[in-house]
């Protein structure tokens, strides 16, 4: 079995938002789709790891931002690169507006917005599916949606020259000093796994993005 077929999957990227008890959260995911429109169905899959996954399995709510090719780099950093337990993502972050059902949504560097309610949670080990009804649904540009490809193509900056000898991710840039990257290696960073990091050989590191070596998640 080639895993890299798998790379060929397309994928866009969405900010996930959810709110309990007065906070706001918010993560990045990478699967969204929808299922039926007629009553109108979408699926998520959602990494248990996100505090905002803990969050929609509690309140059964959230809301879909889709990224467009505007958006900042600083937008995957901020939703993308944390964790919502112990910080505040929206704090010093303007860009956004409250929907119907109370919950934010990003309002630039998006082109639409769903608001969903769950119907059904499916435990699929690192991940949940979520089904959910869409209960309300704004376009907010025309802008072209950010896939996964056009990320890594354009927005995400070019990974410094580096004397470091080690493994490098290549969804968040984080170097790992070592020979070897143990199997089970988590970034501390973006959450992604061993599978994700790239050795840098500073013989041939041209510090070029790597469009056919695709993460398998970016949550
Ligand atoms: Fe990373």
């Amino acid at each position: 079995m080639n895993n890299k077929a798998l790379f060929k999957l397309g994928y866009g990227l969405y900010v996930l938002t959810a709110k309990e008890n007065g906070k706001d959260n918010g993560c990045i995911i990478n699967t969204c789709m929808q299922v039926t429109s007629s009553p109108a169905v979408c699926v998520i899959g959602v990494n248990k790891q996100n505090y905002t996954h803990d969050m929609i399995m509690r309140t059964k709510e959230f809301n879909i931002s889709m990224l467009s090719t505007d958006a900042s780099f600083a937008v995957f950093e901020r939703f993308g690169f944390k964790s919502g337990r112990d910080s505040d993502k929206f704090k010093d972050f303007s860009d956004t507006e409250r929907a119907e059902n109370g919950i934010t949504y990003l309002s630039k560097m998006t082109n639409a917005y769903l608001s969903c309610h769950v119907l059904e949670a499916t435990d699929y080990g690192t991940h949940t599916l979520f089904k959910a009804e869409i209960t309300a649904a704004e376009v907010l540009s025309e802008r072209e949606s950010v896939t996964y490809n056009y990320y890594q193509a354009y927005i995400k900056p070019k990974p410094p020259k580096t004397e470091k000898k080690g493994w490098r991710c290549k969804i968040c840039g984080y170097v790992y000093e070592g020979e070897e990257l143990p199997e089970d290696f988590i970034c501390p960073i973006c959450k992604h796994p061993a599978s994700d990091f790239e050795k840098i050989n500073n013989n041939t590191d041209k510090g070029d993005n790597n469009m056919d070596y695709k993460g398998t998640k970016t949550e």
